[in-house]
Protein backbone atom coordinates (compact mmCIF):
# COMPACT_ATOMS: atom_id res chain seq x y z
CA UNK A 1 0.00 0.00 0.00
CA UNK A 2 1.40 3.48 -0.86
CA UNK A 3 1.18 6.39 1.19
CA UNK A 4 1.34 10.59 0.84
CA UNK A 5 3.08 12.97 2.62
CA UNK A 6 -0.26 15.31 2.93
CA UNK A 7 -2.62 13.83 4.85
CA UNK A 8 -6.19 15.51 5.55
CA UNK A 9 -6.19 16.72 9.37
CA UNK A 10 -7.96 13.96 11.61
CA UNK A 11 -10.88 16.20 12.73
CA UNK A 12 -11.75 17.15 8.74
CA UNK A 13 -11.16 13.84 7.60
CA UNK A 14 -14.02 12.70 10.39
CA UNK A 15 -16.35 15.30 9.26
CA UNK A 16 -15.74 14.82 5.87
CA UNK A 17 -16.35 11.29 6.10
CA UNK A 18 -19.72 11.69 8.06
CA UNK A 19 -20.95 14.43 5.79
CA UNK A 20 -20.71 12.12 2.62
CA UNK A 21 -23.15 9.49 1.05
CA UNK A 22 -20.47 7.60 -1.19
CA UNK A 23 -16.90 6.76 -0.06
CA UNK A 24 -13.44 8.73 1.19
CA UNK A 25 -10.13 7.30 0.80
CA UNK A 26 -6.80 8.91 2.24
CA UNK A 27 -3.32 7.02 2.09
CA UNK A 28 -2.58 4.57 4.46
CA UNK A 29 -6.37 3.27 4.38
CA UNK A 30 -7.40 -0.30 2.72
CA UNK A 31 -8.81 1.18 -0.44
CA UNK A 32 -6.39 3.79 -1.18
CA UNK A 33 -4.41 2.11 -4.46
CA UNK A 34 -7.80 1.06 -6.11
CA UNK A 35 -9.22 4.62 -5.42
CA UNK A 36 -6.46 6.64 -6.57
CA UNK A 37 -6.04 4.16 -9.31
CA UNK A 38 -6.75 5.92 -12.85
CA UNK A 39 -7.02 4.25 -16.61
CA UNK A 40 -3.46 5.58 -17.14
CA UNK A 41 -2.32 3.15 -15.53
CA UNK A 42 1.10 4.88 -15.55
CA UNK A 43 0.29 8.27 -13.75
CA UNK A 44 0.64 7.49 -10.01
CA UNK A 45 -1.81 9.95 -8.75
CA UNK A 46 -1.19 10.95 -5.13
CA UNK A 47 -3.81 13.51 -3.70
CA UNK A 48 -4.53 14.35 -0.67
CA UNK A 49 -7.74 12.10 -0.92
CA UNK A 50 -10.14 10.72 -2.86
CA UNK A 51 -13.62 11.47 -2.85
CA UNK A 52 -16.05 8.78 -4.66
CA UNK A 53 -19.15 10.87 -5.14
CA UNK A 54 -22.35 9.23 -4.75
CA UNK A 55 -24.83 12.26 -5.61
CA UNK A 56 -24.41 16.14 -5.95
CA UNK A 57 -24.91 16.77 -2.27
CA UNK A 58 -21.30 14.36 -2.47
CA UNK A 59 -19.86 17.57 -4.86
CA UNK A 60 -20.94 20.18 -2.71
CA UNK A 61 -19.66 18.75 0.63
CA UNK A 62 -16.45 18.22 -0.90
CA UNK A 63 -15.89 21.89 -2.15
CA UNK A 64 -16.75 23.22 0.90
CA UNK A 65 -14.22 20.86 2.90
CA UNK A 66 -11.43 21.70 -0.07
CA UNK A 67 -12.44 25.21 0.45
CA UNK A 68 -12.21 25.28 4.29
CA UNK A 69 -8.38 23.23 3.83
CA UNK A 70 -7.20 25.46 1.33
CA UNK A 71 -7.18 22.52 -1.01
CA UNK A 72 -8.00 22.31 -4.76
CA UNK A 73 -10.86 19.65 -6.59
CA UNK A 74 -10.30 17.71 -9.27
CA UNK A 75 -12.82 16.16 -11.19
CA UNK A 76 -12.09 12.77 -12.53
CA UNK A 77 -14.52 9.94 -14.12
CA UNK A 78 -12.07 7.50 -15.76
CA UNK A 79 -8.90 8.84 -15.56
CA UNK A 80 -8.59 8.38 -19.49
CA UNK A 81 -6.85 11.82 -19.21
CA UNK A 82 -5.48 11.65 -15.69
CA UNK A 83 -2.06 12.73 -17.27
CA UNK A 84 -3.67 16.67 -17.91
CA UNK A 85 -4.80 16.66 -13.89
CA UNK A 86 -1.04 16.93 -13.02
CA UNK A 87 0.48 17.26 -9.45
CA UNK A 88 -2.06 16.02 -6.59
CA UNK A 89 -0.40 17.33 -3.11
CA UNK A 90 -2.97 19.96 -2.52
CA UNK A 91 -5.50 18.55 -4.19
CA UNK A 92 -8.85 15.83 -3.34
CA UNK A 93 -9.22 14.10 -6.10
CA UNK A 94 -12.95 13.69 -6.75
CA UNK A 95 -14.33 10.83 -8.75
CA UNK A 96 -17.64 10.71 -10.36
CA UNK A 97 -17.90 7.54 -11.70
CA UNK A 98 -20.66 6.55 -9.33
CA UNK A 99 -22.53 9.08 -11.21
CA UNK A 100 -24.44 6.61 -13.62
CA UNK A 101 -28.00 7.75 -14.02
CA UNK A 102 -29.12 7.70 -17.60
CA UNK A 103 -32.31 9.12 -19.03
CA UNK A 104 -33.41 9.43 -22.66
CA UNK A 105 -35.95 12.13 -24.10
CA UNK A 106 -36.52 10.28 -27.63
CA UNK A 107 -38.58 13.75 -28.52
CA UNK A 108 -36.26 16.17 -27.49
CA UNK A 109 -33.56 13.75 -29.22
CA UNK A 110 -31.73 14.43 -25.50
CA UNK A 111 -29.88 12.21 -23.46
CA UNK A 112 -28.96 13.47 -19.67
CA UNK A 113 -26.31 11.72 -18.34
CA UNK A 114 -24.51 11.71 -14.69
CA UNK A 115 -20.61 12.66 -15.11
CA UNK A 116 -19.91 9.10 -14.35
CA UNK A 117 -21.58 7.81 -17.22
CA UNK A 118 -18.85 5.97 -19.82
CA UNK A 119 -19.49 6.02 -23.92
CA UNK A 120 -20.72 2.46 -24.08
CA UNK A 121 -23.54 2.98 -22.00
CA UNK A 122 -24.68 6.18 -23.29
CA UNK A 123 -24.27 5.10 -26.92
CA UNK A 124 -26.98 1.93 -25.96
CA UNK A 125 -29.32 4.00 -24.16
CA UNK A 126 -29.79 5.99 -27.18
CA UNK A 127 -29.81 3.15 -29.35
CA UNK A 128 -32.95 2.31 -27.44
CA UNK A 129 -34.66 4.73 -28.93
CA UNK A 130 -33.02 4.34 -32.76
CA UNK A 131 -30.77 7.43 -31.86
CA UNK A 132 -26.88 8.26 -31.73
CA UNK A 133 -24.63 10.20 -29.03
CA UNK A 134 -21.75 11.43 -30.36
CA UNK A 135 -19.15 9.08 -28.84
CA UNK A 136 -15.78 8.02 -29.65
CA UNK A 137 -13.29 5.57 -30.50
CA UNK A 138 -13.27 3.93 -26.96
CA UNK A 139 -16.12 2.37 -25.29
CA UNK A 140 -15.22 3.47 -21.69
CA UNK A 141 -14.40 7.07 -22.03
CA UNK A 142 -16.12 9.09 -19.72
CA UNK A 143 -18.89 10.89 -22.15
CA UNK A 144 -18.92 13.86 -20.09
CA UNK A 145 -14.74 14.55 -20.12
CA UNK A 146 -15.07 13.57 -23.95
CA UNK A 147 -17.76 16.20 -24.42
CA UNK A 148 -16.25 18.77 -22.88
CA UNK A 149 -12.89 18.32 -24.46
CA UNK A 150 -14.41 18.38 -27.84
CA UNK A 151 -15.43 15.04 -28.63
CA UNK A 152 -14.60 13.64 -32.07
CA UNK A 153 -16.29 10.27 -32.53
CA UNK A 154 -17.53 8.15 -35.63
CA UNK A 155 -20.20 10.40 -36.39
CA UNK A 156 -18.52 13.80 -36.03
CA UNK A 157 -17.99 14.13 -39.96
CA UNK A 158 -21.89 14.26 -40.01
CA UNK A 159 -22.80 15.69 -36.63
CA UNK A 160 -19.58 17.57 -35.68
CA UNK A 161 -17.81 17.38 -32.21
CA UNK A 162 -19.84 16.30 -29.03
CA UNK A 163 -18.81 19.61 -26.78
CA UNK A 164 -20.96 21.97 -30.15
CA UNK A 165 -24.17 18.57 -29.32
CA UNK A 166 -24.02 19.71 -25.45
CA UNK A 167 -27.50 21.29 -24.54
CA UNK A 168 -27.18 22.09 -21.03
CA UNK A 169 -24.51 21.09 -17.80
CA UNK A 170 -25.42 21.09 -14.67
CA UNK A 171 -22.80 21.10 -11.37
CA UNK A 172 -21.65 22.87 -8.40
CA UNK A 173 -19.27 25.94 -8.94
CA UNK A 174 -16.12 27.04 -6.68
CA UNK A 175 -18.61 28.58 -3.97
CA UNK A 176 -20.11 25.19 -3.74
CA UNK A 177 -23.51 26.66 -5.41
CA UNK A 178 -25.38 23.91 -7.99
CA UNK A 179 -25.44 25.57 -10.88
CA UNK A 180 -26.64 24.58 -14.61
CA UNK A 181 -25.07 26.22 -17.11
CA UNK A 182 -27.34 26.67 -21.07
CA UNK A 183 -27.58 29.32 -23.43
CA UNK A 184 -29.79 31.10 -21.14
CA UNK A 185 -28.20 30.34 -17.75
CA UNK A 186 -24.56 31.46 -16.90
CA UNK A 187 -24.15 31.64 -21.24
CA UNK A 188 -20.01 32.65 -21.04
CA UNK A 189 -19.43 29.61 -18.51
CA UNK A 190 -21.63 27.66 -20.83
CA UNK A 191 -19.63 28.25 -24.31
CA UNK A 192 -15.94 28.33 -22.32
CA UNK A 193 -17.00 24.63 -20.95
CA UNK A 194 -18.05 23.38 -24.43
CA UNK A 195 -14.11 22.30 -25.62
CA UNK A 196 -12.47 24.30 -23.19
CA UNK A 197 -12.12 23.82 -19.29
CA UNK A 198 -15.65 23.31 -17.23
CA UNK A 199 -16.02 26.40 -14.72
CA UNK A 200 -17.34 23.97 -12.66
CA UNK A 201 -17.49 20.00 -11.46
CA UNK A 202 -19.97 19.03 -13.80
CA UNK A 203 -22.45 16.46 -11.93
CA UNK A 204 -24.32 15.66 -15.53
CA UNK A 205 -25.25 16.83 -18.83
CA UNK A 206 -27.71 17.03 -21.25
CA UNK A 207 -26.54 16.05 -24.80
CA UNK A 208 -28.01 16.52 -28.40
CA UNK A 209 -29.04 12.56 -29.87
CA UNK A 210 -29.48 11.88 -33.67
CA UNK A 211 -31.41 9.16 -35.45
CA UNK A 212 -29.52 5.99 -36.74
CA UNK A 213 -31.56 3.13 -37.45
CA UNK A 214 -28.72 1.40 -39.61
CA UNK A 215 -24.67 1.23 -39.08
CA UNK A 216 -22.31 -1.30 -40.81
CA UNK A 217 -18.97 -0.85 -38.49
CA UNK A 218 -16.10 -2.81 -38.77
CA UNK A 219 -12.30 -3.12 -39.22
CA UNK A 220 -9.37 -4.20 -41.32
CA UNK A 221 -6.14 -6.07 -40.30
CA UNK A 222 -2.86 -5.60 -42.54
CA UNK A 223 0.29 -6.87 -41.18
CA UNK A 224 2.14 -4.03 -39.46
CA UNK A 225 4.50 -3.98 -42.13
CA UNK A 226 2.26 -2.78 -44.44
CA UNK A 227 1.26 0.56 -42.32
CA UNK A 228 2.45 2.72 -45.16
CA UNK A 229 0.63 1.98 -48.01
CA UNK A 230 -2.16 0.97 -46.06
CA UNK A 231 -2.59 4.75 -44.41
CA UNK A 232 -1.53 6.27 -48.14
CA UNK A 233 -4.57 4.41 -49.16
CA UNK A 234 -6.78 5.41 -46.29
CA UNK A 235 -5.67 8.77 -47.25
CA UNK A 236 -6.40 8.68 -50.85
CA UNK A 237 -9.75 6.99 -50.21
CA UNK A 238 -11.23 8.86 -46.97
CA UNK A 239 -11.66 12.03 -49.52
CA UNK A 240 -14.08 10.10 -51.45
CA UNK A 241 -16.56 8.83 -49.18
CA UNK A 242 -19.51 11.43 -48.39
CA UNK A 243 -19.64 12.54 -44.31
CA UNK A 244 -21.96 9.57 -43.25
CA UNK A 245 -18.29 7.88 -42.97
CA UNK A 246 -16.24 8.05 -40.03
CA UNK A 247 -13.04 6.14 -39.90
CA UNK A 248 -9.64 5.83 -38.74
CA UNK A 249 -6.43 4.31 -39.47
CA UNK A 250 -4.16 3.31 -37.07
CA UNK A 251 -0.94 0.51 -35.66
CA UNK A 252 -2.21 -1.41 -33.08
CA UNK A 253 -0.20 -4.06 -31.61
CA UNK A 254 -2.28 -6.97 -29.36
CA UNK A 255 -0.23 -8.54 -26.18
CA UNK A 256 0.67 -11.92 -25.59
CA UNK A 257 -2.39 -12.39 -23.22
CA UNK A 258 -4.32 -15.42 -23.43
CA UNK A 259 -8.03 -13.01 -23.33
CA UNK A 260 -6.36 -11.99 -27.15
CA UNK A 261 -8.06 -14.22 -29.66
CA UNK A 262 -5.44 -16.78 -31.60
CA UNK A 263 -5.26 -14.62 -35.09
CA UNK A 264 -4.21 -11.48 -33.07
CA UNK A 265 -2.30 -12.61 -29.84
CA UNK A 266 1.25 -10.82 -29.69
CA UNK A 267 1.09 -9.61 -33.16
CA UNK A 268 0.78 -6.06 -34.66
CA UNK A 269 -0.99 -4.75 -37.45
CA UNK A 270 -2.02 -2.02 -39.39
CA UNK A 271 -5.93 -1.03 -39.38
CA UNK A 272 -8.94 0.52 -40.90
CA UNK A 273 -11.98 1.32 -38.67
CA UNK A 274 -15.09 2.22 -40.33
CA UNK A 275 -18.60 3.63 -39.52
CA UNK A 276 -20.74 3.98 -42.47
CA UNK A 277 -24.24 5.58 -41.78
CA UNK A 278 -25.94 3.23 -44.72
CA UNK A 279 -27.63 -0.38 -45.39
CA UNK A 280 -24.69 -2.98 -46.21
CA UNK A 281 -24.90 -3.23 -49.52
CA UNK A 282 -23.70 0.61 -50.04
CA UNK A 283 -21.22 -0.07 -47.46
CA UNK A 284 -19.49 -2.56 -49.19
CA UNK A 285 -19.48 -0.24 -52.56
CA UNK A 286 -17.74 2.20 -49.85
CA UNK A 287 -15.13 -0.39 -48.99
CA UNK A 288 -14.95 -2.12 -51.61
CA UNK A 289 -11.44 -0.38 -52.45
CA UNK A 290 -10.04 -1.10 -49.31
CA UNK A 291 -11.38 -4.34 -48.71
CA UNK A 292 -10.22 -5.57 -52.07
CA UNK A 293 -6.98 -3.87 -50.26
CA UNK A 294 -7.12 -1.43 -52.45
CA UNK A 295 -3.91 -1.21 -51.80
CA UNK A 296 -1.42 -1.04 -54.75
CA UNK A 297 -2.38 -4.22 -56.09
CA UNK A 298 -6.09 -3.23 -56.44
CA UNK A 299 -5.18 -0.12 -57.99
CA UNK A 300 -4.81 -2.55 -60.90
CA UNK A 301 -7.26 -5.65 -59.97
CA UNK A 302 -10.69 -4.25 -58.15
CA UNK A 303 -13.20 -6.69 -56.58
CA UNK A 304 -16.57 -4.93 -56.26
CA UNK A 305 -18.45 -8.27 -56.36
CA UNK A 306 -16.34 -9.97 -54.26
CA UNK A 307 -16.04 -7.62 -51.41
CA UNK A 308 -19.91 -7.10 -51.59
CA UNK A 309 -20.66 -10.78 -50.98
CA UNK A 310 -18.39 -10.19 -48.10
CA UNK A 311 -20.08 -7.73 -46.61
CA UNK A 312 -23.62 -8.61 -46.70
CA UNK A 313 -23.56 -8.58 -43.34
CA UNK A 314 -26.05 -9.52 -40.46
CA UNK A 315 -28.26 -8.49 -37.73
CA UNK A 316 -26.56 -8.61 -34.31
CA UNK A 317 -29.04 -10.55 -31.08
CA UNK A 318 -29.92 -8.53 -28.32
CA UNK A 319 -32.52 -5.16 -27.44
CA UNK A 320 -30.08 -2.55 -27.98
CA UNK A 321 -28.31 -3.34 -30.33
CA UNK A 322 -31.16 -4.99 -32.67
CA UNK A 323 -30.94 -2.21 -35.10
CA UNK A 324 -27.19 -2.34 -36.00
CA UNK A 325 -25.29 -4.38 -38.21
CA UNK A 326 -22.17 -5.71 -38.43
CA UNK A 327 -19.58 -7.31 -40.98
CA UNK A 328 -20.26 -11.31 -41.34
CA UNK A 329 -18.01 -14.00 -39.17
CA UNK A 330 -14.88 -15.50 -40.46
CA UNK A 331 -15.40 -15.15 -44.71
CA UNK A 332 -12.30 -15.89 -46.58
CA UNK A 333 -13.05 -14.29 -49.79
CA UNK A 334 -13.15 -11.15 -47.35
CA UNK A 335 -9.24 -11.74 -46.97
CA UNK A 336 -8.96 -12.72 -50.64
CA UNK A 337 -6.16 -10.19 -52.35
CA UNK A 338 -5.39 -8.63 -48.62
CA UNK A 339 -3.22 -11.67 -47.98
CA UNK A 340 0.23 -11.14 -49.60
CA UNK A 341 1.13 -14.94 -49.46
CA UNK A 342 -1.88 -17.79 -50.08
CA UNK A 343 -0.45 -19.26 -46.88
CA UNK A 344 -1.01 -16.56 -44.28
CA UNK A 345 -4.77 -16.22 -45.97
CA UNK A 346 -5.83 -19.85 -45.54
CA UNK A 347 -4.06 -19.25 -41.75
CA UNK A 348 -5.49 -15.98 -40.76
CA UNK A 349 -8.80 -15.08 -42.32
CA UNK A 350 -10.63 -15.26 -38.47
CA UNK A 351 -13.01 -12.53 -37.05
CA UNK A 352 -12.46 -11.23 -33.65
CA UNK A 353 -15.53 -9.52 -32.22
CA UNK A 354 -15.12 -6.65 -30.42
CA UNK A 355 -17.38 -3.34 -29.20
CA UNK A 356 -16.95 0.32 -29.99
CA UNK A 357 -18.70 3.34 -28.53
CA UNK A 358 -21.71 0.81 -28.46
CA UNK A 359 -21.76 -0.70 -31.68
CA UNK A 360 -20.91 -4.15 -32.39
CA UNK A 361 -17.91 -4.76 -34.80
CA UNK A 362 -16.04 -7.69 -36.04
CA UNK A 363 -12.49 -7.75 -37.78
CA UNK A 364 -11.52 -9.65 -40.29
CA UNK A 365 -7.86 -10.03 -40.55
CA UNK A 366 -6.27 -10.17 -43.92
C1 LIG B 1 -8.13 5.04 -25.18
C2 LIG B 1 -8.58 6.46 -25.46
C3 LIG B 1 -9.41 6.69 -26.53
C4 LIG B 1 -9.84 8.00 -26.81
N1 LIG B 1 -10.63 8.20 -27.89
C5 LIG B 1 -11.02 9.46 -28.19
C6 LIG B 1 -11.82 9.72 -29.33
O1 LIG B 1 -12.19 8.83 -30.07
N2 LIG B 1 -12.17 10.99 -29.59
C7 LIG B 1 -11.79 12.04 -28.77
O2 LIG B 1 -12.16 13.18 -29.05
N3 LIG B 1 -11.04 11.81 -27.67
C8 LIG B 1 -10.64 10.56 -27.37
N4 LIG B 1 -9.87 10.34 -26.27
C9 LIG B 1 -9.54 11.46 -25.41
C10 LIG B 1 -10.62 11.59 -24.32
O3 LIG B 1 -11.83 12.06 -24.88
C11 LIG B 1 -10.13 12.54 -23.23
O4 LIG B 1 -9.01 11.96 -22.63
C12 LIG B 1 -11.22 12.83 -22.22
O5 LIG B 1 -10.79 13.91 -21.41
C13 LIG B 1 -11.50 11.62 -21.36
O6 LIG B 1 -12.57 11.90 -20.49
P1 LIG B 1 -12.77 10.99 -19.18
O7 LIG B 1 -13.81 11.65 -18.36
O8 LIG B 1 -12.90 9.58 -19.55
O9 LIG B 1 -11.32 11.14 -18.50
P2 LIG B 1 -10.92 11.79 -17.10
O10 LIG B 1 -9.43 11.66 -17.05
O11 LIG B 1 -11.69 11.22 -16.00
O12 LIG B 1 -11.29 13.32 -17.26
C14 LIG B 1 -10.56 14.09 -18.17
C15 LIG B 1 -10.78 15.55 -17.88
O13 LIG B 1 -12.12 15.91 -18.22
C16 LIG B 1 -12.58 16.91 -17.32
N5 LIG B 1 -13.68 16.36 -16.56
C17 LIG B 1 -14.03 15.06 -16.45
N6 LIG B 1 -15.13 14.95 -15.68
C18 LIG B 1 -15.44 16.21 -15.31
C19 LIG B 1 -16.47 16.75 -14.48
N7 LIG B 1 -17.38 15.97 -13.90
N8 LIG B 1 -16.51 18.08 -14.30
C20 LIG B 1 -15.60 18.89 -14.88
N9 LIG B 1 -14.60 18.44 -15.65
C21 LIG B 1 -14.53 17.11 -15.85
C22 LIG B 1 -11.44 17.23 -16.38
O14 LIG B 1 -10.69 18.31 -16.91
C23 LIG B 1 -10.62 15.95 -16.42
O15 LIG B 1 -9.24 16.15 -16.10
C24 LIG B 1 -9.42 9.07 -25.97
C25 LIG B 1 -8.57 8.82 -24.88
C26 LIG B 1 -8.15 7.53 -24.63
C27 LIG B 1 -7.22 7.30 -23.47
Amino acid sequence: MSTNASVLPGEHLRALRAALHGELFVPGEPGWDDARRSWQVLVDQRPVAVVVAADVDDVVTTIAHARRLGLRVAPQATGHNARAVGGLDDTILLRTSRLTDISVDADARTIRVGAGVQARAAAVAAAEHGLAVIAGFAPTVGIVGFSLGGGLGWLSRSHGLAANGIVALEGVDAQGRVVRLDGDNGADLFWAARGGSAPVVVTAAELRLHPLTQLVAGGMLWPLERLPEVAAAWREWVGTVPDGVGSLVRAMRFPPLPMVPEPLRGRAFAAIEVAIQDDPDAAAALIAPLRACALRRSRHRRRPATARRAVRGEELRGGADRRIRVLPRGDDRAAAGCGRRGRSRRTHPRVATGRLSGIGVQRGVC
